[in-house]
């Protein structure tokens, strides 16, 4: 096992990381920019290295920094949280060439799944159900529109290196289509350095569902069951809950088998997300995340499992601590993303926060790195906050979100508690009935 982990990451996921160390035994070390000197993740480690100034490009994004961060303090891995480096292969090739150990799968699975032509393609290869739509990259209008025919409208026109919910386009028809995949080859180059673009069927009401898997890298791999991710904004995840409320027993175990043998079958290593958009009984493949995703707990709540623990473990070549038949669901969780940016704009509200209370009591939990006085910096994400809740059945964890909301203070910036407030009046969202456009909707119904 390590002796000592670095987090290159920061916020509340440095500090899950530091606490899952910490109960290993293992020490931590936290690098910071010089606008997070005072945060929390570097006042709760047992070590901390200053990597650069504010712009995340040259501090967190930084991988000499973070290399050197690591030869200086002697730290033997790296965990990558989420965002950031975590999805960077050539991050991972040079560890690998610096030996030092990434927590996380191999740099040729992160590569696959970072194109989502590859990604897509690999995905079918291993049995995995896809969306319908063209068999590679689209490059000239009239296969596109060849394409759009034999799937039939509506369709979405995706960019190839697309990611955050951005280069997609939809065409209700040939007309349509014409300017959408203009702009989408446009947008994508703009954004993207890269206009290659790929068509799909255009889903009408689907909810997001993902299925978390672990390998151990040697060929053998679970389930953790799905989380329902439908609640988005502009294609940004709000509130998750697992298990899926439209999700039947029989169903989890179908696609969940499918997707624990596929990442079996290319002996993946450590905790992966496979995300697939759901309609009508069936699944549909949109793209696999290779990191441990924002809303691991809720999965960590139901299963009752540490899944950053077994992130380590695994990296350091031990054996994960269950197999398929261990993993029983126990109740149901919820959580909602806190972030400091104004309802119904969604614009950021950074600042300093007078006041923080966090909710307690049974089934709950506050993941979070801020504290009074503390001063969101303007240079990264909104998310301040997770809170999850964990009851016997939906009805009870909707009830402990209710009253655990009620608990919680934050002063001195906006928040996006309101929102959950509102959204517990709601029967659609107390009856688990939502898809991936229900919260556009209802923002433009209310606020619009
Ligand atoms: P990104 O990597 O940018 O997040 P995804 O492929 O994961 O892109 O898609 C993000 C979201 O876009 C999905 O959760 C869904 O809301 C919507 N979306 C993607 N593909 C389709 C589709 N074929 N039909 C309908 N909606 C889609």
């Amino acid at each position: 096992m390590f002796d000592k982990i670095l987090i290159a990451n920061r916020g509340e996921i440095a500090l899950r990381v530091i606490r899952a160390c910490r109960e290993m035994g293992i020490q931590s070390v936290a690098v910071h920019s010089t606008a997070d000197s005072d945060a929390m993740h570097v006042r709760m480690a047992d070590e901390s290295v200053c990597i650069g100034p504010a712009p995340s490009t040259d501090s967190y994004l930084s991988m000499p920094a973070i290399i050197s961060a690591c030869e200086i303090t002697g730290a033997q891995a790296i965990h990558p949280g989420y965002g950031f480096l975590s999805e960077n292969a050539n991050f991972v090739q040079m560890l690998e060439d610096h030996g030092i150990t990434f927590i996380g799968p191999r740099a040729e699975h992160i590569r696959i799944m970072g194109d989502k032509i590859t990604a897509k393609e690999t995905a079918k290869e291993l049995g995995i159900p896809v969306v319908p739509g063209s068999a590679g990259g689209v490059d000239d209008m009239e296969t596109a529109k060849a394409v759009a025919q034999e799937i039939g409208y509506p369709v979405i026109i995706k960019a190839t290196a697309g990611g955050g919910g951005r280069g997609m386009k939809v065409a209700q028809d040939e007309k349509g289509l014409e300017v959408a995949f203009r702009t989408a080859r446009a947008e994508a180059k703009a954004a993207f350095g890269n206009p290659d673009v790929y068509i799909e069927k255009y889903l009408q009401r689907p909810r997001h569902i993902e299925i978390q898997v672990f390998g151990d890298g040697r060929g053998k791999a679970v389930h953790l069951g799905e989380r329902d991710c439908s609640l988005q904004r502009r294609h940004q995840k709000v509130l998750e809950e697992a298990p899926g409320p439209a999700i039947t027993p029989e169903e989890r175990a179908r696609i969940g088998k499918i997707c624990a043998d596929a990442v079996a079958k290319i002996q993946y290593a450590g905790a992966g997300t496979i995300e697939f958009l759901y309609e009508d009984g069936e699944f549909y493949f949109i793209e696999m995340n290779t990191r441990l995703q924002v809303e691991h707990p809720v999965t960590e709540a139901i299963f009752g499992v540490d899944l950053v623990r077994q992130q380590i473990l695994v990296a350091a070549g031990e054996e994960m601590e269950f197999t398929q038949d261990d993993l029983k669901i126990n109740g149901h969780a919820i959580e909602v993303r806190i972030n400091a940016e104004k309802v119904p704009g969604f614009t950021p509200s950074p600042g300093r926060i007078s006041q923080y209370h966090a909710p307690g009591g049974l089934g709950v939990r506050m993941d979070s790195a801020i504290y009074d006085g503390y001063r969101i910096p303007p240079y990264y994400d909104s998310l301040i906050g997770k809170l999850i809740v964990h009851g016997r059945d939906r009805p009870e964890a909707l009830a402990r979100l209710s009253r655990a909301l009620g608990e919680l203070i934050v002063d001195g910036v906006d928040t996006t508690v309101p929102l959950f407030d509102a959204l517990l009046q709601e029967p659609d969202i107390l009856a688990g009935n939502y898809s991936i456009h229900w919260l556009e909707r209802w923002l433009d119904k209310h606020y619009g």
